[in-house]
């Protein structure tokens, strides 16, 4: 007999991580349940962090076992952990149709929280693999396979804070995927993790990485909500850019720039720009002195990030020396840029590698 939980591919239940206050209202009262039955159901999802609905004891018996035919409780199996406690730790996490994803827990950022910090970072997943095939990149190297919905977007975070025992209180979608390639399921996952019923973290804490998806940025621009946003550029000129992502084909320079000029009409934080320096790729102090035109040009900080090995590429990062001069053009331009010294090198914290291993083992890709 098939589980309840774990059903054939495409006919899984909702998981409750991904139902809204609103919706999940309106089942109970279409059973003639009252509106309460709701808020204790919330409460034992995203605050209590329940694991099985028996723990429910404020619910009716017979309740429960209605809430258990018609919904998941959680939305990912926890396979794996890699790293240790006072270190980046790498989850990850099973889904309904036996596909992986994986989640990073970042202890603290000194070099944006300052030394003293003991903010935890959160770095998750949008899609399984990735459509956008950037050449550097861990996640593009096996294709895309399908989008996250919003209990597998918002499901890692309150899957992270019950496994760690600790609370997260940045979250950055820079794991695997483009999330601005998702932007519905996306949306409604970040509502779920900053409404006061659900997670509750301030939209400031929350920080989308696009590949420079123009009409997107320009879409979330638009959105009340104060998020943040961080561009992956790695290349100044379209004609690197060009090279390594083939986004830029269809979004070039001026086109995402515009996007960004207009992301800084309606946002109030300041823009990010990651770059990562590949050696003899996109690391000639030139294309420094663009990207410093750039940066200036929207008020942006650069997020300099020496290349992480990934398996089956052949691509090196360059000296540190060299990455440091590469950092001084844009600070003598007057652009504030930092040098992030990756942690959890050791740990495949790149996008994407922990999963591809995992599923390379067991065929699936
Ligand atoms: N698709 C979005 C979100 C994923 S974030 C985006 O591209 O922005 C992916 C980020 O992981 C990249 O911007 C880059 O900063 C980082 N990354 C990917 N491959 C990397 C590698 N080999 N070394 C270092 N960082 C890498
Ligand atoms: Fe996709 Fe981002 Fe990786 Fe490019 S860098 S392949 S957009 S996840």
């Amino acid at each position: 007999m098939m589980g309840t939980t774990t059903n054939i591919v495409g006919a899984a239940l909702p998981a409750l991580p991904g139902v809204s206050p609103e919706s999940l209202s309106a089942w109970f009262v279409e059973r003639g349940e009252p509106a309460f039955r709701a808020k204790q159901i919330l409460d034992w999802v995203w605050k209590k962090k329940a694991t099985s609905f028996d723990e429910m004891t404020n619910l009716p018996a017979p309740l429960r076992e209605k809430l258990a035919v018609s919904f998941r409780l959680t939305a990912l199996t926890h396979a794996k952990t890699q790293g240790s406690e006072d270190t980046t730790r790498k989850f990850l996490f099973r889904l309904h149709d036996g596909r992986y994803i994986e989640s990073v827990l970042i202890p603290a950022n000194p070099a944006l929280y300052g030394e003293k910090s003991d903010r935890r970072t959160l770095c998750v997943s949008s899609q399984v693999g990735c459509a956008y095939g950037c050449k550097f990149c861990a996640s593009g190297l096996a294709g895309y396979t399908r989008n996250l919905d919003a209990s597998e977007i918002a499901g890692q975070v309150l899957a992270a804070e019950q496994i760690s025992g600790e609370r997260v209180d940045n979250l950055v979608f820079m794991g695997m995927g483009e999330p601005m390639a998702n932007f519905k399921s996306l949306m409604e996952a970040i509502a779920l993790i900053t409404g006061p019923e659900t997670l509750h973290l301030g939209a400031r804490h929350l920080t989308i990485s696009t590949s420079g998806l123009a009409p997107q940025i320009r879409k979330l621009a638009d959105h009340p909500q104060q998020i943040r946003l961080a561009i992956s550029f790695h290349g100044a000129t379209d004609e690197v850019r060009d090279r390594i992502m083939p986004v830029n084909k269809k979004y070039p320079v001026a086109e995402l720039m515009d996007a960004l000029a207009h992301w800084n009409s309606t946002k109030k934080q300041k823009l990010t720009l990651e770059y990562i320096l590949i050696k003899g790729v996109n690391d000639e102090l030139a294309q420094a002195a663009i990207l410093a035109r750039h940066a200036r040009s929207i008020g942006a900080k650069v997020n300099l990030i020496p290349y992480n090995t990934v398996e089956g590429l052949e691509w090196e990062r360059p000296a540190i020396s060299h990455c440091r001069a590469f950092q001084d053009v844009l600070k003598k331009a007057g652009v504030t840029a930092t040098l992030r010294i990756e942690k959890g090198h050791d740990i495949d914290a790149a996008c994407g590698q922990l999963r591809l291993k995992q599923e390379t083992a067991e065929g699936i890709v």
